[in-house]
């Protein structure tokens, strides 16, 4: 059990993010990856939320099960557009009933055919609020360290950022590849006077075309480099090798520069994150 405010506070943190499973075969698939990566011993792991609410019970039945069948610390993700208070507060109260102590607020994603959305929150702030206001959970928030794709520009991103950083307890970052990303985000938010942890987040790459729509959703730039060495692949092991390649350097360069974790997106596969824990050593935990 334990706060993940706590855990940054008392050292590096090492963890894992999932998504809920929609098939039996996608939750049997889940259960294994669990049970390998938890002889990693993270200090806590994550599950995505289908924004709008489309993964609601999903969410809270994978956190629950982690919380009752394992070792390890779960973090449920929660977006609010779409969203009524009262919806939260339910949300809270189940989670509290079920012992998870750490939520990450999110803003979530609008719909892709621009249509309007009904519900009472409009930016993860206004959740944050309300779930730092139950007094119960240690609470994270996004951050985007090449800047929000509906930002009108990286200021006034920076700005929101900070803002639910006064309120939020730490901040895992959306995925980046250079690590020029990251340490401009961290100095430009000491300059706005924030200095809670900054957990950025990894993703390995293991197919090409999926990261690039992946990064075209979130603003994120998948570098010539990178493009170029994976375009020369000759399959998808070497496009898998190459990935754990680059992410394990990253990861020792945030390490060697002083990141407080990492997260490392797992897209529900334990093979890529075990081999850049092995990759990386023991020095993150
Ligand atoms: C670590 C991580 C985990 C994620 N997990 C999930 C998940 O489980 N499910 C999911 O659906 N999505 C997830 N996302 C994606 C996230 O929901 C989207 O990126 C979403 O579009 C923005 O979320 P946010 O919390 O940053 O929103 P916000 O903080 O609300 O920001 C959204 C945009 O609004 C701007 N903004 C903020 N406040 C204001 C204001 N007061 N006035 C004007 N503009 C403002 C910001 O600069 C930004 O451009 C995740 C992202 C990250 C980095």
């Amino acid at each position: 059990m334990g706060r993940i405010s706590d855990k940054l506070a008392a050292g590096r943190t090492l963890s894992y993010e999932f998504f809920p499973p929609k098939t039996i075969s996608a939750a049997l698939t889940l259960g294994r990856t669990v049970a390998e990566l938890a002889v990693l011993r993270p200090d806590f792991v994550s599950i995505t939320y289908g924004a709008g609410g489309s993964d609601r019970h999903r969410t809270g039945d994978v956190v629950g099960w982690i919380r009752r069948e394992t070792c390890l610390e779960p973090m449920a993700h929660l977006t609010c557009v779409g969203h009524t208070r009262t919806d939260v507060a339910g949300l809270l109260v189940d989670y509290r009933r079920a012992g998870i102590e750490n939520i990450l607020a999110l803003g979530g994603d609008l719909p892709a055919d621009g249509s309007a959305v009904a519900g009472d929150y409009s930016y993860a702030l206004d959740l944050l609020s309300d779930v730092a206001a139950a007094g119960c959970f240690s609470v994270g928030v996004a951050a985007h360290p090449e800047g929000h794709p509906r930002s009108p520009s990286l200021a006034s991103d920076r700005r929101h950022l900070a803002d639910k950083l006064r309120v939020a307890d730490f901040a895992i970052t959306q995925f980046f590849f250079d690590i020029e990303h990251y340490l401009r985000l961290v100095d430009e938010l000491a300059a706005l006077g924030v200095d809670k942890p900054i957990v950025p987040g990894i993703m390995p790459v293991t197919n090409l075309a999926q990261i690039q729509r992946m990064a075209a959703l979130s603003g994120a730039d998948v570098p010539q480099w990178l493009t170029d060495r994976l375009n020369v692949a000759t399959g998808p092991n070497e496009v898998r090798r190459i990935g754990v390649d680059v992410a394990s350097k990253l990861c020792a360069d945030l390490l060697a520069a002083g990141a407080p974790g990492l997260h490392v997106y797992t897209l529900n596969r334990a093979d890529v994150a075990r081999e850049i824990q092995v990759n990386v050593g023991s020095a993150v935990v």
